[in-house]
């Protein structure tokens, strides 16, 4: 079955310029900006521009161009944030999807969270 989009969701929104945000790094495939509620003193979004719903849905049909933009965007942020090993002390990084994944807007973003230790990854139990 073939994923559907919403061009009316909030991250498209600020794509086409429609909503500010505070940019972080701006490529040709890719955008990240800060998280408008941070969950740690660093947490940054990265998205790819095109419209793709979730990590899977990116993985799958995304261009190899992409792919390696939205993957290189990943690393220059945690570096920029000083997060990145060996000189930074690491992050989390997270791509929900899906009800299960409690994926709140459907367009794909990965969360990168750091600046403090993020604790165990799952606090429940399967
Ligand atoms: P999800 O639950 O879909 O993985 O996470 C969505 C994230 O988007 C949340 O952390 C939420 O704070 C963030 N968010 C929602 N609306 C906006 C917005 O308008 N601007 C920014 N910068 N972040 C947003």
């Amino acid at each position: 079955m073939a994923y559907t989009y919403d061009p009316q969701n909030i991250f498209a929104k600020i794509l086409r310029g429609e909503i500010p945000n505070d940019t972080v790094l701006d490529t040709e495939y890719s955008l990240a900006f800060r998280d408008i509620q941070p969950q740690a003193p660093s947490h940054v979004l990265v998205i790819p521009k095109g419209p793709y719903v979730s990590y899977d849905h990116f993985a799958a049909e995304a261009s190899d161009a992409e792919i390696v933009d939205f993957t290189r965007a990943i690393s220059e942020v945690c570096k920029a944030e000083g997060l990145a090993l060996p000189v930074g002390e690491g992050f989390r990084m997270i791509a929900n999807a899906g009800a299960h994944g409690v994926q709140d807007v459907p367009h794909l973003h990965v969360h990168i969270l750091g600046g403090r230790p993020m604790g165990r990854m799952v606090s429940q139990q399967a």
